[in-house]
């Protein structure tokens, strides 16, 4: 199938989540992740009206960038290291990926030499799987403050990426976690956290039902991935 069949699919489909839940489909972003995809492709799914991608890797949306539509906006999903914060303030409108205090610190300095804002989620790993970058919910919440005096930092919500499964319905629980931890940072903060970005290819539905406001799509987008060598 090509982009344009994958793409309505995919909009079929959040907006039927959407519904079950109660929920506006407009409520859903959907965050097109071009990890690996050419800038052709990129333009391509502009084309098509998507105009927010996810990238995971600071080099590769260097090079990839300045070769795409310069009208899109872009989501750093992957583990970040303090030495790309420089450039990851200059790529990137909001990093989703966002999992130490030292880290935020880092980019509220990089940020204010820049002289922006910059939106954050602050990434679970709700389970503790020791392969996953994130957050513990526990010292999440005893770091929330600390990272919201940070003057260049906007806290937009929280971020996570399940433990893979072939059953959806299998990591409900775990969305549905997200969603109760992102209220407990909404009475730390005493204001509302506008997202929640959680829900892949293969799980992308549940993850609304459960209150997802980004879910980030590639495979079921542009197809498999080259594997990685
Ligand atoms: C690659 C990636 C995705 C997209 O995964 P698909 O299963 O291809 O949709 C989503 N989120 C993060 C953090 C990723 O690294």
């Amino acid at each position: 199938m090509g982009l344009a069949e994958n793409l309505n699919s995919i909009q079929e489909r959040i907006r039927a989540a959407a519904t079950r839940a109660g929920r506006d489909p407009a409520s859903v972003m959907l965050l097109a992740v071009s990890k690996t995809h050419t800038p052709d492709t990129v333009a391509e799914a502009a084309r098509l009206g998507l105009s927010v991608f996810g990238e995971s890797k600071v080099q590769e949306a260097k090079a990839k960038i300045p070769l795409c539509p310069g009208k899109l906006r872009w989501h750093m999903i992957g583990h970040l290291q303090s030495n790309k914060c420089r450039d990851a303030v200059r790529l990137f409108q909001m990093i989703e990926s966002v999992d130490s205090l030292a880290l935020a610190e880092e980019l509220n300095q990089r940020a204010d030499q820049a002289a922006r804002t910059l939106p954050i989620l602050l990434e679970v790993n709700m389970v503790g799987e020791a392969s996953k970058f994130g957050y513990k919910p526990a010292q999440l919440l005893e770091e929330f403050k600390a990272i919201n005096e940070l003057p260049r930092l906007e806290i937009h919500g929280l971020m996570t990426i399940p433990p893979w499964t072939p059953t959806p319905e299998k990591v409900r629980p775990v969305f549905a976690q997200l969603r109760t931890l992102k209220q407990e940072c909404e009475q730390l903060l005493g204001a509302p956290l506008p997202h929640i970005s959680m829900g892949m290819s293969g799980d992308f539905e549940v993850a609304i039902e459960e209150g997802a406001t980004i879910v980030r799509i590639g495979t079921a987008l542009f197809g498999e991935r080259p594997k990685a060598r």
